[in-house]
């Protein structure tokens, strides 16, 4: 079965909170005929969405894990990657926008683009990702898609061309003008799925005319025949036109130079079909799409969509059905079949694939064969999500995706005993699932502890134990993941020495630390003319390693540190391995203080979006916590702040902000970097902490 390539569409659909995600989603499944019944997100039949397969989501009305469904829609082969909206999901985001091709950015009618919305366009553009945009809930009082249109070109700066028009509005909302064939479509029938094709209504054909010269004026940039033929007069309405405009909007959508704007409203069954024709004319198949994989030299190659080349696929998702793990995978080179044997590229180890199965949500269907750009999905593959698998002749990975540390951790302390196996079943799962969520045991403590990307990230999961593994836990409160780093350079000189009956400990280390740009931790042997044995330096490499796990302002991670050995004494009997860990470990102690070490915590990049009258409310919330207000606007009575604010000050974030305003902002926050703590905030920790160095202070 060798299928068409130029026929696969892969694609994601992003959208701020709210803005009918999950409403469209189903649609599109409904209207390509894989489900048979419509039901409301958050309905009163209990059913929900079908997207949604977890509860906790339909509880939230979020769409927290990505899942890839497949459909069709004429003879095109569509996969939709379910790509979450919150920030605190960034790697599920990541994951997801590294494997599809194209999205649809939806945004609502009436908000239009919010705080989420900037998200995710970013981490699309990061990817470089094609979009078209859907104005959704048309039939919402005060929808107008001119004004979403507005402000896609004024605050994404994105080219957005509106390719259609409504009929009517509010409630009101008739059908849809498509500008580009110069036709109406009106949606009857059980749940919108009869399509009829009509005349543009008399008193819509000035507006139309006129909104369809604005779009060719935009999509002839795009094509040099367009541009010569409406340089020379009209453009007539005819199939070779229409033709001729959808490759003008495809070029300059494939470049990432045009948004086209599609309309309508998911809740009201109208103008979802035209949405997935736009996705088949204007968003990239597979070969389209350029990607890059590494090889073992970490060279990048360009991906060969060929069926004929090596294979190379990547799990990008795992999921735990009813069934057992659930693989998500995408197929970049080759051909794959069932029973065939691949190598997972990190574990060196070989695999059989047992089953291949296209995901329908949460059913399934058993396929034989899929090949390069396809999205499917394997069962019982044991492997972490970012594996890539080959057929063993290349040695090739898919570009290592960017997973950020984790900036937060909270303890865990089951509430029986009955519970404890089910927990570590539980992290276990989780921590392979989600690269940005980790767990492990504090040996101080003897507490397990978990970290992740921000408080909501780690709720999540708290809630998640509870539910799916029945798991009820006590958490401890959020904890800051600091970090510790030296500021100057400073010498050291220290002997260990210990002589206890027989024979004794000797191991003297000279040197110094420093900062270092470079990377979290930097050992550097300049220890020549043999007063240290060679043979000593992976033993004072593993001290220095040692000693920095635990910094001795805070207990924190020391990083980006320098460790420079120039010179040393060692003796014939006494020194060994252990004395000159000992010696390493004892020259950190005495060398950091004078170093003038600082501590270091995650800043977040914070937006806050609001209506206008609150925008000094939203400030002041900022201000009070030690952060930096670094952009603000204000647009049509919207305000949109932006800052650079603490973590530590960010804990129960959402309450504040929702009486400060009255519920009526959002906001979204992600990591954006390390920073030393002004020196009070530092003073606290280390009380806190019970440090007794004592730091030189800066005057
Ligand atoms: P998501 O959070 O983006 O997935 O949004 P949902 O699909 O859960 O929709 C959020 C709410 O908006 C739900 O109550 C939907 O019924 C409603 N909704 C979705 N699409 C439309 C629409 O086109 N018009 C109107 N009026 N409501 C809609």
């Amino acid at each position: 079965m060798a299928f068409d390539l130029s026929k696969v569409r892969n694609i994601g659909i992003s959208a701020h909170i709210d803005s009918g995600k999950t409403t469209l989603t189903e649609r599109i499944l409904y209207y390509t005929d894989r489900i048979h019944a419509i039901h409301e997100v958050r309905g009163k039949d209990g059913v929900g969405a079908k997207m949604d397969s977890m509860d906790l989501e339909r509880e939230k009305g979020i769409t927290i894990q990505s899942a890839a469904t497949f459909c069709e829609w004429d003879d095109y082969k569509v996969n939709i990657i379910d790509t979450p909206g919150h920030v605190d999901f960034t790697v599920e985001v990541e994951r997801s926008l590294r494997v599809l091709d194209g999205a649809i950015l939806v945004l609502c009618g009436v908000a239009g683009v919010q705080s989420q919305s900037f998200t995710v366009d970013r981490q699309m553009r990061r990817y470089g990702v094609p979009r078209i945009a859907f104005i959704n809930k048309l039939d919402r009082a005060g929808a107008n898609p001119w004004n979403v249109t507005k402000s896609i070109r004024e605050k994404l700066s994105l080219n957005a061309v509106m390719t259609q028009i409504p009929i009517g509005a509010e409630d009101k909302l008739g059908g849809i003008i498509d500008l580009i064939q110069m036709r109406a479509f009106i949606f009857e029938g059980e749940g919108g799925r009869e399509i009829l094709e009509k005349e543009i209504p008399a008193d819509y054909v000035a507006k139309a005319t006129e909104m369809r010269a604005a779009m060719l004026d935009s999509v002839s940039m795009y094509s040099d025949e367009l541009m010569m033929e409406l340089m020379e007069g009209e453009i007539p309405v005819n199939p070779r036109t229409v033709i001729m405009i959808r490759e003008a909007i495809r070029s300059g959508t494939l470049s990432n130079q045009l948004v086209p704007v599609c309309m309508g409203s998911a809740y009201r069954n109208t103008g979802v079909q035209l949405l997935l024709d736009a996705v088949t004319y204007f968003l990239p198949s597979p070969p389209e799409k350029h990607n890059m994989a590494l090889d073992a030299q970490g060279e990048q190659v360009p991906v060969q969509v060929d069926p004929e080349a090596p294979l190379i696929v990547l799990a990008f998702k795992l999921d735990d059905g009813r069934y057992g793990q659930v693989t998500y995978i995408r197929v970049y080179q080759g051909t794959l079949r069932k029973g065939d044997t691949i190598y997972n590229q990190r574990t060196k180890q070989k695999v059989k694939v047992g089953r291949l199965v296209r995901m329908h949500s949460s059913e399934m269907e058993d396929i034989s064969v899929t090949q390069a750009g396809d999205i499917c999905a394997l069962f019982g593959v044991d492997c972490a999500s970012g594996d890539t698998f080959t057929d063993g002749s290349v040695n090739m990975s898919m570009e290592s995706m960017f997973v950020p540390e984790p900036v937060i951790k909270m303890s865990l302390k089951p509430k029986d005993n009955k519970a404890v196996s089910n927990l570590s079943k539980a992290l276990n799962r989780f921590s392979k699932e989600d690269p940005t969520f980790r767990t492990f045991l504090d040996k101080e403590s003897n507490e397990t502890i978990i970290a992740g990307m921000g408080e909501l990230h780690l709720e999540v999961y708290v809630e998640r134990m509870k539910r799916e593994y029945g798991v009820e836990c006590e958490v401890g409160k959020p904890q800051v993941a600091y970090r510790e780093t030296v500021t100057q350079r400073a010498e050291y000189n220290y002997a260990h020495k210990k002589q206890t009956g027989g024979s004794g400990q000797f191991g003297r280390v000279v040197g110094y630390i420093e900062p270092s740009e470079e990377m979290d931790f930097e050992y550097v042997w300049k220890c020549v003319g043999g007063s240290i044995p060679t043979e000593f330096n992976a033993s004072i490499e593993k001290g220095f390693r040692q000693s920095i796990t635990k910094g001795r302002l805070i207990g924190f991670p020391v990083v980006n540190m320098r460790f420079v050995v120039t010179d040393g004494q060692s003796h014939a009997v006494d020194s060994s391995d252990n004395a000159f860990q000992a010696a390493a470990r004892g020259a950190f102690r005495q060398a950091y203080a004078a170093a003038r070490p600082v501590i270091l915590e995650p800043i977040m990049k914070l937006a806050v979006e609001g209506p206008g009258e609150f925008a000094g409310s939203i400030m002041r919330t900022i201000s009070q916590r030690r952060g930096i207000i670094v952009g603000q606007s204000e647009e049509d009575g919207f305000a949109r702040v932006e800052a650079e604010v603490p973590l530590a000050e960010m804990f129960g974030y959402s309450t504040v902000i929702r009486s400060a305003t009255q519920g009526k902002a959002e906001f979204s926050m992600e990591f954006l970097k390390y920073s030393p703590v002004p020196p009070d905030v530092g003073k606290t920790l280390r009380e806190e902490f019970g440090s007794k160095l004592i730091v030189e202070e800066d005057d």
